[in-house]
């Protein structure tokens, strides 16, 4: 298996929900077919005049619901995801409303309502596809096919992977991490600490800073969502519930179901703030971005966690992360929901292993768990938006991942005779038999069959 030459700063980023295949993809491309146009000679560049954008799969099936095309335009303007204001993609205005795009030496109008959403079945390699034409008349000056391959990786045709360190310690899979950690006698969060230098070359400090940000900014997701109120945006009209479920838990003290009802809250808050289009981080994806959160928000203030053990728990989570992108799939479009919220879950049932001290198996074990309970399950958000069954189900998530780590705490680690690479197998193999219907197309499950209100 080749390495892992992942980034967790590639895999966990910061920027607007509500899905990151819709918005944070989306924006980078929108960011990134601009800088190309002003790298065009100044002949074609001045002569080019209109913009054509075509959206296939289910960017054309959900983009509307899911702000795919307030996404490319804030990208085009120049905003960029992971600085970009959190409440960005509720203030760029009407969709009919002319947008001046600077284009190095003119600028040329273009408006959102003339994005074209395209084919829903389509033949190119991946499901979430995006071509940019920049045109003078009928003549193209320049093309790119743009994939938005999942948790706001962007790929285009013609795409080389970047130039990266080598990993001080290589891995594809879990078994072969397991080698090293034995082989070298280390422990998790050093070999990922140690890979992550040697991949980025980045300093132990600003890794260190970087888990903070990320931290703080799920932190001031879930506070935002607790003290929120009100109808998300969306012709569904869903009303937030993470308040309400934070003061239930907080009239019981957080005690008996006092304690799962926060958990419930805290992950339904990121989420709702995810729903909202405001900043979450992709872990591993936007519409999963609650899960990760929860536990770290339940850890920090019921627990009495320290960052320092957050941080840990994070490069464990991460590991999880890596390993399902690599052999299987974080994105919803490719392999539903088990891929999203599901390894959210797994990932979250190992930082909360990790970060409480237990050793490695117990990590593993937790992670695997998780999964394991969470294969099959479909993606089929109604009306394209991020709230039904998201929310909830991140909260559902959450709540595994804990269930999760109480198993595999409690019970003997020997006993577990799966493991995570199988779980990961399998998730592949069930992505791979499920119907396009339940890959965020909205053309099936829950999104056909709710009811009309
Ligand atoms: S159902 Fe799951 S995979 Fe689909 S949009 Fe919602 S959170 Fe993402």
């Amino acid at each position: 298996m080749p390495p892992i030459l992942t980034s967790i700063f590639d895999f966990l980023k910061i920027g607007p929900g509500p899905s990151s295949s819709h918005t944070i993809g989306p924006m980078k491309a929108g960011l990134d077919f601009m800088e190309c146009i002003r790298d065009l000679p100044d002949a074609d560049r001045l002569g080019g005049d209109s913009l054509e954008i075509h959206l296939f799969g289910s960017l054309s099936a959900t983009g509307r619901g899911h702000g795919t095309l307030r996404a490319i335009a804030a990208g085009m303007l120049g905003n960029r995801p992971d600085t970009c204001s959190p409440g960005l993609l509720e203030e760029c205005g009407r969709d009919d409303a002319p947008i001046d795009l600077d284009i190095g030496g003119k600028t040329i109008a273009f408006r959102i309502a003339d994005i074209v959403m395209d084919a829903v079945q389509h033949d190119y390699p991946h499901s979430n596809t995006m071509i940019f034409r920049f045109k003078t008349g009928n003549d193209t000056l320049l093309e790119r096919t743009y994939y938005s391959v999942g948790g706001g990786f962007l790929r285009w045709e013609g795409w080389k992977a970047p130039e990266h360190g080598e990993p001080r310690y290589p891995y594809g899979t879990m078994a072969e991490l397991k080698q090293h950690l034995k082989d070298n006698s280390i422990r998790l969060h050093t070999l990922m600490l140690a890979n992550e230098k040697s991949i980025t070359g980045l300093s132990e400090s600003a890794i260190h800073e970087g888990l903070d940000r990320i931290t703080a900014v799920m932190e001031n997701a879930v506070e935002r969502g607790i003290s929120s109120k009100g109808i998300l945006p969306g012709s569904i009209g869903l009303k937030r519930k993470a308040q309400a479920m934070y003061n239930s838990a907080k009239k019981l003290e957080f005690q008996g179901s006092g304690f799962l009802r926060a958990i419930n809250a805290y992950a339904m808050a990121a989420s709702e703030e995810n729903a909202a289009g405001h900043c979450v981080v992709t872990a591993p994806t936007c519409g999963a971005a609650g899960v990760l959160p929860a536990i770290i928000f339940m850890l920090k203030r019921h627990m009495g966690a320290q960052q320092s053990e957050i941080r840990k728990g994070l490069l464990a989570a991460s590991a999880v992360g890596f390993l399902a992108k690599h052999n299987a799939s974080i994105s919803g479009a490719e392999v539903g929901c088990q891929g999203e919220v599901g390894v959210a879950s797994a990932m979250a049932a190992a930082l909360q292993a990790y970060a409480r001290g237990h050793r490695f198996q117990v990590t593993e074990n937790a992670a695997e768990i998780a999964m394991e309970h969470h294969l099959g399950l479909t993606c089929d958000p109604v009306g394209g938006y991020v709230q039904i069954p998201c929310i909830e189900r991140n909260a559902m998530g959450a709540v595994k991942a804990y269930n999760a780590f109480l198993i595999a705490s409690t019970l003997d680690s020997a006993y577990q005779k799966m493991d995570l690479d199988h779980a990961f197998e399998a998730m592949a193999q069930t992505g791979r038999d499920m119907s396009k219907k339940y890959k965020e197309t909205s053309l099936g499950g829950l999104a056909v069959s709710f009811p009309e209100c």
